[in-house]
């Protein structure tokens, strides 16, 4: 199907569509090492004994200009972001073209790896760009380029700049956008409603706690509900967090990142879904009204919560959201959060981490995370570990003394505010601590294109 996309749009997501004659396009080709060793025309030819003085053998990584239009790089075959996601910002600034055949997911790769975040500073460079035909030339990857900036730069924007106003205005600038319909409930306002564990968490900030709620899309199609930690900045809160693990906490609000990042893709592509996004945001923030260790939280859902460490503050800002989620039974509710250190240790910080109450959903998000180059992996949620979040003088506390399995732990303390609806949750990362083909170092989304695709497969198939 061809669609007409906005040339304004493309630009933006480092490509381009048609050019005039006198605009001059370089020409790319991929080519593996076997392809290139097999090469007949290369054998003992001044073009071979060129591409040797450039160390050209066809290896990922590899690069060779054969003449000052014509570039050839060297990838392993498979179709992922690797393929063209280092060239944009490699490359010199110009159009190029590629004369294999691309997978979107390759295109998709050259719009990711155009990414630079530069709030705070001049640009260093434009990206090189990619002349796409017009049957490359799709919204969905368009856009799922500008639902990933999206999420990017909400997680690289430092906490002075990025505090619960913010994530506020920038929630209702995505609404408006779209026609969603958009509520918010404001600091002690959140008592009225029973949301008494959001605002136990950032009551001490000087910014104040609230909860985005966003509504989108036709009453009568499947309910699913997106939930994201916006916890703005972490240091813990009176269990203050050492210097080193404070450092990045500006991307406390990953998940609300991720779940407005991946907002953008369902209704920008208008999925035949109901949607409901809800963003609990907070800073933990240390003060003479910050909740403490010992403290008893009301909930949401009636259950009380012993406070055992202050900095364990994520589940409780998604406990009462997850517990909002699950009052009006939608058919499925996705959370997004960085949740725990523990889930890390467990797959890195390359792969998010999935729990979920739904086998079959784990096998299939897993399997087309790995088709999506987007990769997500189940985790236990092991239900003998219940007994590490009782509590001798609450329902339950937020975290045991123990570390072990804190990820599964987490991940069961969400479970008792979600009963029986299905549910999936990511602990994630939420940032690049490396740069890679694609995925510069800085903020990230992960898991967003692989649930979107889930999405499309079981609700929008014709
Ligand atoms: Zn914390």
């Amino acid at each position: 199907m061809q669609e007409t996309i906005d040339p304004e749009a493309l630009h933006l997501a480092g490509f381009a569509g048609e050019t005039s004659a006198d605009e001059e396009v370089a020409t790319l080709t991929l080519v593996t090492e076997r392809e290139f060793s097999a090469k007949p025309d290369l054998r003992d030819s001044a073009d071979r004994r060129w591409f040797d003085r450039q160390q050209f053998k066809g290896r990922p990584g590899d690069m060779a200009w054969l003449s000052p239009s014509e570039l050839w790089i060297g990838w392993d075959g498979e179709s992922n972001l690797s393929s063209l996601g280092h060239l944009p910002r490699l490359l010199p600034e110009g159009l190029y073209r590629c004369t294999n055949d691309l997978t979107p997911l390759q295109i998709l790769g050259w719009g990711l790896g155009c990414y630079d975040f530069d709030r705070y500073r001049a640009a260093k460079r434009n990206p090189a760009r990619l002349v796409l035909a017009a049957e490359e030339r799709q919204g969905e990857i368009v856009h799922s380029v500008m639902a990933t900036t999206l999420a990017r730069d909400l997680i690289n924007t430092p906490s002075q700049d990025m505090a619960p106003t913010h994530l506020e205005a920038e929630a209702r600038a995505l609404a408006d956008k779209f026609g969603a319909q958009i509520d918010v409930i404001v600091g002690d306002e959140l008592l009225d409603h029973e949301c008494g564990a959001i605002h136990a968490v950032g009551r001490a900030a000087k910014d104040a706690p609230r909860l985005l709620d966003i509504t989108w899309g036709n009453p009568d199609h499947p309910a699913i509900t997106l939930v994201g930690k916006g916890i703005t900045f972490d240091s813990g809160g009176l269990n203050l967090k050492p210097g080193g693990s404070m450092r990045l906490m500006k991307k406390d609000m990953g998940g609300a990142a991720m779940v407005m990042g991946l907002s953008y893709l369902i209704m920008s592509q208008a999925l035949p879904i109901r949607l409901r996004t809800l963003i609990p945001v907070a800073e933990n923030s240390i003060g003479t009204d910050a909740f403490r260790p010992g403290d008893v939280l009301p909930t949401h859902k009636g259950l009380t919560v012993e406070i055992d460490n202050t900095d364990a503050e994520g589940r409780l800002l998604l406990c009462d959201a997850l517990s909002i989620a699950c009052a009006e039974q939608p058919e499925m509710v996705i959370d997004y959060a960085t949740l725990t250190g523990a889930a890390r240790i467990a797959v890195g910080t390359e792969i998010a981490a999935m729990f979920t109450n739904r086998q079959d959903v784990a096998l299939e998000l897993n399997h087309i995370g790995q088709e999506e180059d987007d990769p997500v992996w189940p985790l236990p949620l092991h239900q003998g570990y219940e007994h590490m979040l009782s509590s001798k003088v609450a329902d339950l506390v937020n975290s045991p003394p123990s570390s072990y399995a804190g990820a599964s732990v987490a991940a069961l303390f969400l479970q008792r505010f979600i009963d029986k609806t299905p549910w999936v949750h990511f602990d994630v990362m939420a940032f690049n601590t490396r740069s890679r083909p694609g995925r510069p170092e800085g903020g990230e989304a992960m898991a967003l294109r692989a649930v979107y695709r889930f999405l499309v497969n079981r609700y929008a198939q014709p």
